[in-house]
């Protein structure tokens, strides 16, 4: 067995990735950031539980932002939050995460907001969508947001999400991305709906609390 991970260099991360991470004061990552980021990196699907504020976010980004083809501004990855706060939020630190990275584009797409924009925005493409399951069912019905393309889908804070009433979108949206899409899930809790969408659409999963 390997030493536990006490560095991000220790990480198999690219360059521009271990420098965002440098100016952003992050030095070691958090455990659950240990634990899951070589799983994700080998593209298991994965299910993580662990309390807020222990660094979930930058968990799931940071192997999602080393794998991206920034050649193909179609959708590679999609994340579902719950609100449209968390939405901005974890697209502000994927933003900052990826700040070293030429050319990305992450987009936020959440309820509340004006659709014609987000569609406009959706026409000029991005890698990485984080929105709100509403708003995602919305502009997947309009034709206007494709998932065809998707290779990793990420459901953050699941527990909210589906205490929220969004079981149906949810596993409706998932059945728009190929069955091939890695899938990864995050919950502070695993109440029985979350053990639901867990065993009906996680493939025997890296376990990560
Ligand atoms: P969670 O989603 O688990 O509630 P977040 O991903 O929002 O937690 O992280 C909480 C805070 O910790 C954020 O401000 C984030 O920027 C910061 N953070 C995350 N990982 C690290 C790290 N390895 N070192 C220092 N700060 C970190
Ligand atoms: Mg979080």
């Amino acid at each position: 067995m390997q030493d536990s991970v006490i560095q991000f260099s220790d990480l198999s991360l690219n360059d521009s990735i271990l420098s965002a991470l440098d100016g952003m004061g992050f030095v070691s990552p958090t455990p659950i950031q240990a634990a899951a980021i070589p799983h994700l990196l080998e593209g298991a699907d994965a299910l993580g539980k662990a309390q807020t504020g222990t660094g979930k976010t930058a968990a799931f980004s940071l192997p999602l932002l080393n794998k991206l083809d920034l050649n193909q501004r179609k959708p590679q990855a999609i994340v579902l939050a719950p609100t449209r706060e968390l939405a901005i939020q974890v697209a502000a630190e994927m933003k900052n995460l990826g700040k070293n990275i030429k050319g990305l584009k992450v987009l936020e797409i959440y309820g509340g907001a004006s659709i014609v924009d987000q569609m406009r925005a959706l026409s000029r493409g991005a890698h990485i969508i984080v929105g709100t399951p509403g708003r995602v069912k919305d502009l997947l019905n309009r034709d206007r947001l494709n998932l065809g393309e998707v290779h990793t889908f990420i459901l953050d804070e699941a527990d909210e999400m589906l205490k929220m009433g969004f079981v149906d979108d949810v596993t409706w949206i998932l059945e728009k991305a190929p069955d091939t899409a890695q899938r990864i899930l995050f919950s502070a809790t695993m109440p029985p709906m979350v053990k639901t969408i867990v065993d009906r659409y996680l493939r025997d999963p890296a376990r990560v609390d």
